[in-house]
This record gives structure tokens, C-alpha cells and sequence, in this order.
């Protein structure tokens, strides 16, 4: 019998830790940890994202500050903005949602961002020094599967890991910490993306399975073996008309066929997500309390 990995249960327990943390700094006379949050334009999936960012925020009793612009916003106008927060002393983090619209430079954005600030640890100085094991913020989505895995004690220790994706918000950097000396970490990590070969003989040799491709269901039963973790970090968003919304959200592991198979394992919707926007809590607690820099 497989256990399910409750996100929504830990992401609760996190932002309980949190707000109890932000009771005691208020109770010391420090300052509430302050999130700006920029977002351009009208993008349903953006829109949505934000104001649970917003909400989080009031939940753990940070300030939050929503700065809205419309997407004619000129890359100039934008980076004037970073450069005001920035600045402002009373910000200790803040984010830009991606993605931004075409005539802006995201690379461009994410670098003028004070990696200090840098809360989404998008910027190559938090890249780097993750990579070399320093401090720094750890972007969210890896660092809430850290933190599954360290809540749930999963092994991680000489296992040989999978991660599934090699982009710069999840695969790279969760194949990074997966490797890193410390716990979680120490294992061995291969990372496959959509040129490698013997996909499925790879993942079979896996104990823990990181899948972030961004297609439905792909990992199939046939490819996980006896007593693995898997960890699905794909939301697809696929048409359902028995949803209001008129989709559902749909993970990269085929989870009926997979979970009998597995000794952990996460469900979408419920897993993996909950996690990120907690992540994001804690890197603005620690830069409001200055831990990192
Ligand atoms: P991405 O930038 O599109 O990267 C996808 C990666 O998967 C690429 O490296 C790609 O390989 C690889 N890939 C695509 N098809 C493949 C295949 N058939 N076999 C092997 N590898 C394949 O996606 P992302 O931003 O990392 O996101 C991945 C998924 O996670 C998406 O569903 C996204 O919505 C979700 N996500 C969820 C959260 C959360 O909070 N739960 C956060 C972030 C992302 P190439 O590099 O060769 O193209």
C-alpha cells in the first residue's frame, strides 16, 4: 500500500510555522516581512497564481503589495519599476510573474531584480550559489519538493533519482539539490528530457522519480519499479466539461496505474502545488530576516 504525499496538509503546516514565526518578530518589535508582487497584463493562469500569493500573504500575516500593469508597459517602464522596489526599504522580497509579455526580456527582468530580494531564486546569483551549496533562495517549486521529501523522511541517500524535464524553474534545479551533500540529497540524479533514449529503462532503475515534462500522464506503470517514490510535478490543464472552470488539472504520472506500484507518491491536484507558494513564504520570511544576505 502506497502513502499518499499530503501537500496540502505540509503546505498548511508550513504556513503555520510561518505565522507563528511572524507573531514572535512582531511580538520583538520587528517590522511585518513585506511581498510585492508585479504582475503585467491579464493572463487568466498568472491572475490566479497572484492572488493566491496575495491571499498566502494575509494568511501568515505578511504585507502583501499587488502591483498591476497593463501589458503596453515598455521593458524601460518595467525595469524602472524593479528598480524602485529595490530601493524601497520596506520591501524585503519580491517577484515578477512570468511569463511577461513578448516585447519583454524575462532573462533581462530576472537579472535587474536584486538578487537580495530575489525571492523566486530566479536570478543567476541564487542559481549559482545553490548549484555550490551556499545560501540563497531556492526556487519554489524544487524547494517545496525538498521539503516533501525531508516532512515525509524519505530516503534520499544513495537512491538513484530521475528527474523527467530540464528547465530552469524545476528540472535543472531539482536535479542540482537532488545531488547536493546534504539532506535531502546525496543521490545519484539522472536527468532526461525529450532527446534522451531508453527513457523507460532509465526510470525502471529509478528509486525516486521527479516528472516534470508538462505531459499528461505520461509516466505509465510500465516504467516505475516495485517500491519507488514518485513525485509529479506536471499541471496540465486539460478540458473537462464536468468542471466549472471547463478543465482540470492534470499531472504527468498516470496516478491509477502508478500509485499500487509506489511507496510514496504525490497527487495532482494536491501535491506538489501547494508546496510552491509556501516556498515563496519562506524565502520572504528569511529575507525579512535578513538569514541569507
Ligand atoms: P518546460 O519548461 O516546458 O520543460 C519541460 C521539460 O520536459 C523540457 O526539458 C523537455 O525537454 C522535457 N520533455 C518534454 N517532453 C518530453 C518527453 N516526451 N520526454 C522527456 N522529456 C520531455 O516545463 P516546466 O516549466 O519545467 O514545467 C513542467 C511541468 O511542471 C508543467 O506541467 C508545469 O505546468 C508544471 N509546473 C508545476 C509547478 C507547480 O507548482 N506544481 C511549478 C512549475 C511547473 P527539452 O528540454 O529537450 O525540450
Amino acid at each position: 500500500m502506497y502513502t499518499l504525499i499530503d501537500g496540502k496538509a505540509i503546505a498548511d503546516q508550513v504556513k503555520a510555522e510561518i505565522a507563528e514565526e511572524v507573531k514572535h518578530m512582531l511580538a520583538e518589535g520587528k517590522k511585518r516581512p513585506h511581498l510585492a508582487v508585479i504582475i503585467v497584463g491579464h493572463d487568466g493562469g498568472s491572475e490566479t497564481y497572484v492572488a493566491h500569493k496575495v491571499k498566502s500573504c494575509e494568511q501568515v500575516g505578511f504585507t502583501s503589495t499587488r502591483l498591476a500593469f497593463e501589458d503596453t508597459i515598455t521593458e524601460a517602464e518595467l525595469l524602472a519599476e524593479i528598480d524602485k522596489l529595490n530601493a524601497d526599504p520596506d520591501v524585503d522580497g519580491f517577484i515578477v510573474q512570468l511569463p511577461l509579455p513578448r516585447h519583454i526580456s524575462e532573462q533581462k527582468v530576472i537579472e535587474a531584480i536584486d538578487y537580495r530580494k530575489d525571492v523566486d531564486g530566479f536570478h543567476p546569483i541564487n542559481v549559482g550559489r545553490m548549484a555550490i551549496g551556499l545560501p540563497c533562495y531556492v526556487s519554489a517549486t524544487p524547494s517545496g519538493i525538498m521539503e516533501l521529501l525531508k516532512r515525509y523522511h524519505i530516503e534520499t541517500s544513495g537512491k538513484r533519482c530521475v528527474v523527467i524535464g530540464r528547465s530552469n524553474i524545476v528540472g535543472k534545479p531539482v536535479a542540482s539539490l537532488m545531488m547536493q551533500k546534504a539532506y535531502p540529497g546525496d543521490a545519484t540524479v539522472t536527468v532526461c528530457h525529450s532527446r534522451t533514449k531508453d527513457l523507460k529503462d532509465i526510470c525502471l532503475q529509478a528509486d525516486i522519480i521527479i516528472a516534470a515534462l508538462g505531459k499528461p500522464e505520461f509516466l505509465t506503470a510500465d516504467m516505475v519499479k516495485e517500491g519507488a517514490t514518485v513525485i509529479d510535478v506536471g499541471t496540465t490543464r486539460v478540458p473537462d466539461a464536468s468542471k466549472k472552470s471547463g478543465f482540470r488539472l492534470c499531472g504527468d504520472v498516470k496516478f491509477a496505474e502508478v500509485a499500487p506500484k509506489c511507496a510514496y507518491i504525490t497527487p495532482v491536484p494536491g501535491g506538489v502545488g501547494p508546496m510552491t507558494i509556501v516556498s515563496l513564504l519562506k524565502n520572504t520570511l528569511l529575507a525579512a530576516k535578513g538569514e541569507i544576505y
